[in-house]
């Protein structure tokens, strides 16, 4: 990175993030969305669909060209002969049978189940509310609570993969360093335990209005809610530090995510 962008960006962001960028304060600290705004603005005065599949594709390959590029030039100007490095074994190291992992996907699928009723509800409600509104004008300050219903069904939909992608990193890191002492490997493991609970708790709070709001939908958001407590607690076990860990950019002070 050049040594102006090096200033305007914070290092690896979008590593401590919840990649959800619509909704992110720190936008312009960011390299990536500033590569992929600049990736969209080129297909779009191109009259291209930067969201076609070929075209993704491409973008990741000339991607991948160039960092590869950019790797044997540093390797070059260090001496180093890349074709006759040692070979490494890789290990896998895969948490799918933890406990936590195990809860983390019982809650993504039932939460998966309550989106799709709780979608259903709020289209319902939606068109009794235009309808209501019609013969009673005053029922337009319903209009509000519904639209809060909605942002809370986005939060529980962001989510409920993100926790469980989250955790799983956060296990394959531990697991690493608990065999090879990595310290990079500790801190990633604390960065994506501090996103999988942020993550939880947003969901916790969302869920918690559904539940008020819908008795319909109660009992379905009671058991979630238990769920999500579990790995939350779960989290908090296995993952201590991630209470402590500071996130670059997202845990200073004045920024509130
Ligand atoms: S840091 Fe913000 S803008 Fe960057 S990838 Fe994450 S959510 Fe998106």
């Amino acid at each position: 990175m050049k040594e102006d962008k090096k200033d305007k960006y914070i290092s690896g962001i979008y590593n401590y993030c919840d990649r959800w960028c619509e909704r992110c304060p720190l936008t312009d600290k960011c390299f990536l969305y500033s590569k992929e705004q600049k990736r969209l603005a080129r297909h779009k005065a191109k009259g291209e669909d930067p969201y076609d599949w070929n075209i993704v594709m491409q973008d990741v390959k000339e991607d991948f060209e160039e960092t590869l590029k950019l790797i044997h030039k540093k390797a070059k100007e260090q001496g180093i002969d890349l074709t006759k490095l040692p070979k490494v074994e890789q290990k896998e190291y895969d948490p799918k049978n933890h406990p936590l992992m195990k809860s983390a996907n019982t809650y993504m699928k039932m939460a998966k189940k309550l989106l799709k009723k709780l979608g259903e509800v709020i289209d319902i409600e939606g068109i009794d509310l235009t309808k209501r509104i019609e013969i009673i004008p005053s029922a337009v300050s319903d209009v509000g609570k519904l639209r809060k219903i909605a942002v809370n069904y986005e939060v529980i939909s962001w989510y409920h993969t993100l926790i469980l992608v989250k955790i799983h990193r956060a296990l394959q890191s531990k697991m690493e360093t608990e065999i090879e002492a990595d310290e990079f490997a500790q801190k990633d493991a604390d960065a994506s335990a501090k996103i999988a609970y942020i993550g939880i708790m947003k969901s916790i709070k969302a869920l918690k209005v559904v539940y008020d709001w819908s008795d319909e939908l109660e009992d379905d958001a009671l058991t979630l809610l238990v769920e999500l407590d579990k790995i939350r607690e779960g989290v908090n076990k296995e993952f201590p530090g991630h209470h402590t860990f500071k996130r670059p950019g997202f845990d200073d002070k004045q920024i509130k995510v």
